[in-house]
């Protein structure tokens, strides 16, 4: 977490109830968060508030927090005839999937609870059904949920909190209509909240005409890198004749994967297309690499993200605008294959290492005319860069530099085509597994997540193909399930 540990408060400090305490202190969070110690105490209390920090600090939790407490307040049988009170719009699917699930596991104790994304990409039909069932928060992307509303499928006359997660992003994304749309069917003495990485105009313009005496909160640590993360930055020597730098540049990135050895690594480009090459050559020279790019369809992007968590890549290589906003754990190194157009997202890039206490390090590759950039985003940083210069490889060949590497992934995905919405529990999948039934041992079996309709399971690789035939030739919960090797 990006903060200083100087005075920061404990949850204790804030009157919450016992349970959700104790979910707290299970997940680990010692400390709030600056936002989240700034906020919450005004939207437990119910006020409007407009938030702003950056990536990566606590966010969710803090306008989760207030929501399962107030669910827990006013209604104390909750579970028995789920109301729709609570709204969080966010921008993408990908975030809605990420807030839903923090919710889970904040509201691991409220028994019962119904948390449920409307997104896109998916068939309306069985959100349509769930939504009918009964559900206590949805989480969900405007265009989207005003596709419901208009189908009648979805009813906001009983929100009593809306929740704009990264408010800047949807008016970037042109959300705005679609935004104000939604606004303008809930009730009017419900609670608004609206959380942004940046304050535009147009966020003003929101808060002003739909909130109502909102607290206005400002996080400005955006310009303190981690301190716990080492900047190195090691210059590319575009050898000789050679107009095309990208071999060049693949050449220190395998350098310096040889060097680090990182379990998770994330690497930045600023294109695409780079991010597609760039993975394909990794992979070729045996790094277990994935890319992260807006051209993926969400199952890709979905695969692509439960493989990098769950330690099936090692090497994820994305373009900004892909990463913005993807919740990983801290990884060890976070590369920049180039320097980013501008200095705030080179910052925020590193922040993804070196998170939660742990130490990181940041690598940048520069090309000899860069060293301007490089010093403009130290002048915004006011953190010196390490310079590691006149590393010549240019007599190695990449093959050559390959040979020392060793990032090949411990575990492979299996993907299975029963979810949340079939009542399967990761204790189902790992009953298959183990056991009789299935004969690995615990300890091959990596992190099992669950989505809505699909599941995600992480085994070892010497146990793959077992494990994939005992699936396909078993049962899991009584049912036969499609299981394959995750695209
Ligand atoms: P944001 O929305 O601000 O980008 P998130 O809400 O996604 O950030 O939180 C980032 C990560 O920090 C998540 O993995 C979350 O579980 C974790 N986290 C949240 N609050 C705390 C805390 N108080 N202490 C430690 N980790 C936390
Ligand atoms: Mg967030």
């Amino acid at each position: 977490m990006a903060h200083s540990t100087a005075h920061m408060k404990s949850f204790e400090s804030l009157s919450l109830s016992a349970k959700l305490k104790e979910v707290i202190k299970d997940l680990g969070y010692q400390t709030m968060t600056p936002i989240q110690e700034q906020s919450l105490p005004y939207l437990l209390e119910g006020r409007d508030l407009i938030g702003q920090s950056k990536t990566g600090s606590g966010k969710t939790a803090a306008f989760t927090i207030p929501v399962l407490e107030k669910l827990d307040r006013e209604n104390s049988d909750f579970q028995r005839a789920p109301k729709l009170e609570t709204l969080i719009l966010c921008p993408t699917r990908e975030l809605c999937m990420q807030v839903a699930r923090e919710i889970r596991k904040l509201g691991k104790k409220h028994i019962g609870l119904q948390v449920l994304p409307l997104t896109g990409g998916q068939p309306l039909g069985p959100q349509m059904f769930a939504l009918d069932k009964g559900v206590h928060i949805a989480v969900g992307t405007p265009g989207r949920v005003l596709d419901l509303l208009s189908k009648r499928a979805l009813d906001l006359r009983g929100i009593k909190t809306l929740i704009l997660d990264e408010a800047d992003r949807m008016l970037d994304m042109g959300f705005q209509d679609e935004m104000e749309e939604i606004l303008r069917d809930l009730p009017d003495n419900r609670h608004t909240v609206l959380f942004s990485a940046t304050f535009p105009p147009s966020i003003d313009f929101l808060s002003q005409k739909y909130q109502k005496d909102a607290i206005r909160i400002t996080i400005n640590d955006e310009n303190a890198p981690l301190p716990n993360i080492t900047q190195q930055a090691y210059e590319v020597l575009p050898s000789e004749g050679e107009t095309y730098e990208f071999t060049d540049r693949l050449k220190v990135l395998l350098f310096c994967l040889g060097e680090l050895s990182p379990e998770a690594c994330m690497i930045f480009v600023n294109f695409k297309a780079d991010a597609v090459e760039l993975s394909r050559e990794l992979t070729h020279f045996g790094v277990s690499a994935g890319a992260l790019h807006g051209d993926l369809e969400q199952p890709e992007r979905d695969s692509i993200m439960a493989k990098f968590r769950n330690q099936s890549i090692r090497v994820l290589v994305a373009t900004d605008v892909a990463a913005r906003g993807i919740d990983v754990e801290s990884m060890d190194a976070v590369i920049n294959f180039e320097l980013p157009q501008k200095s705030d997202v080179y910052v925020h890039r590193i922040g993804r290492t070196g998170r939660a206490g742990k130490s990181g390090v940041a690598i940048s590759l520069y090309l000899p005319h860069q060293k301007i950039k490089l010093e403009t985003i130290e002048k915004f940083t006011n953190v010196p860069i390490e310079r590691i210069e006149g590393i010549d490889l240019s007599d190695s060949d990449l093959s050559e530099i390959a040979r020392k590497l060793k990032l090949e992934a411990k575990m492979v995905t299996l993907y299975l085509s029963v979810g949340r919405k079939n009542k399967m529990r990761p204790g189902d999948i790992l009953g298959a597994l183990t056991g009789e039934a299935g004969g690995l041992e615990a300890k091959d079996i990596g992190k099992i997540e669950i989505q809505d309709f699909f599941s995600f399971v992480a085994v070892s690789k010497g146990v793959a193909k077992r494990a994939l035939q005992s699936l396909r030739d078993g049962r899991i919960k009584g049912r036969k399930v499609r299981v394959e090797y995750a695209r």
